[in-house]
């Protein structure tokens, strides 16, 4: 694949697929600005290159039909209070507003085209909306992650139309991090695995196990595997459908060598809230009307330990509720831990980037992904149809 570097853009029209999902409350203010930052270095190379910047996003699920909850007007605005100046906005990606607005930039220009999901035919990967959006660049960037996985109009059908793709900056980096986790990762590689569900990550966790020297299990998902060891588990998360999988899983590992780590204790409470009385037990011992909500210190010292020697550490969930600060502990406890390591940390997944941001160690990850359904998927060795269509684009190849 092509990357925007390897492209003559002065004086073309550049369309940039980003993914500007941000969250926004109520009154649709944009609470977390990070998936705009996260595109500005493209935006920049293309507009200092004399490219005419034009960027198309999708915003929340507005299903299809124009809602103006869903509009990306803010974003615009947020947009050029980074950029530095004013980032007209388009009331629709395609039709005449979008035409009028291409026709009228300058080399140098960004332009924000409206939410495409307002139209059906974006999830529907429909030829003719592709066509339509094509129309609007002469060069194709695809710079959205956290959009990789779903094959729509904008990310995938849109490659057919038009003869030169490339991936941007962005992009480019999170496939290059994620590589060096699944491809040739430099070893040992320990893969810390967390969250509530193991139906949820069996695709992760049995690609995982093929590839790695340590596999750390934790959150609510380890109390399956712990279950599936002939320990009662009470009231903690436990999905007993997932049992014979998890003893596959554990099976796997013991076959291939790989050190497949459970807590050993973990933080027990009878209620899953604040102010619910918590205490430290083994993971052998947990009362039947009391829940494991986090893992315990000891297990918090094993995980550390795991680490140690580690050059390459991948990460996704949390260790437990770490909402709630009372179950917040060992996921911090972990957060601190792969910021200390040495190894190339990467990390994905809207609660692992909290974590480490909440931990204070986000600086000392080597890599935060923007994406979590893509992070997962890569890390399942799915391949993603955005990056299958670059790669078939004629221009990609
Ligand atoms: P996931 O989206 O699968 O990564 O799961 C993340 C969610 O799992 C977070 O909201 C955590 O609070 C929750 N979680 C992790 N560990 C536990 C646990 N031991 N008990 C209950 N919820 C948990």
């Amino acid at each position: 694949m092509k990357s925007i570097d390897q492209l003559d853009i002065n004086g073309k029209k550049v369309l940039i697929r980003v993914d500007f999902n941000v969250p926004t409350d109520d009154q649709g203010n944009i609470t977390d600005d990070t998936r705009i930052r996260a595109h500005l270095e493209t935006i920049r190379y293309a507009t200092d290159k004399g490219g005419k910047v034009v960027l198309i996003s999708h915003l929340g699920r507005p299903k299809g039909k124009r809602n103006e909850k869903y509009t990306l007007r803010p974003v615009a605005k947020r947009l050029s209070e980074l950029l530095g100046k004013t980032i007209p906005f388009s009331d629709d990606c395609v039709g005449e507003p979008a035409e009028k607005a291409v026709a009228a930039l300058k080399a140098g220009d960004v332009v924000l085209l409206e939410n495409l999901r307002f139209h059906a035919e974006e999830e529907k990967n429909d030829p003719g909306f592709a066509e339509q959006l094509a129309a609007l660049g002469d060069v194709y960037i695809d710079d959205a992650f956290a959009a990789a996985h779903r094959g729509h109009a904008s990310n995938a059908g849109i490659t057919a139309f038009i003869k030169e793709c490339a991936v941007g900056i962005l992009l480019k980096n999170e496939l290059d991090y994620l590589r060096k986790a699944t491809v040739n990762p430099e070893r040992p590689l320990v893969a810390i695995i967390g969250g509530a569900k193991v139906s949820d990550k069996i695709g992760v966790l049995k690609n995982l196990v093929e590839k790695v020297d340590a596999m750390l299990i934790g959150g609510g998902m380890a109390f399956t595997f712990i279950k599936a060891q002939g320990y009662e588990v009470g009231k903690s998360l436990c999905e007993v459908d997932m049992l014979d999988t998890a003893r596959e899983i554990m099976e796997k590992a013991k076959q291939k060598g790989v050190k497949l780590l459970l807590p050993v204790d973990c933080i027990i409470a009878e209620r899953a809230e604040i102010d619910a009385l918590a205490k430290e037990a083994s993971v052998q011992a947990i009362p039947s009307d009391w829940a494991a909500l986090d893992i315990g210190p000891k297990s918090s010292a094993l995980f550390a330990e795991a680490l140690a020697g580690a050059k390459t550490i991948v990460w996704n969930g949390p260790m437990g509720l770490f909402e709630l600060e009372p179950f917040s502990k060992g996921t911090t406890a972990l957060a601190r831990a792969v910021a200390d390591s040495p190894a190339t940390s990467i990390i994905g997944g809207g609660d692992t980037d909290t974590a480490v941001h909440q931990a204070g160690v986000s600086d000392r990850i080597s890599y935060i992904s923007t994406g979590g359904g893509a992070f997962l998927e890569l890390l399942e060795g799915r391949s993603m149809p955005a990056i299958e269509a670059l790669e078939s684009c004629g221009g990609a190849q």
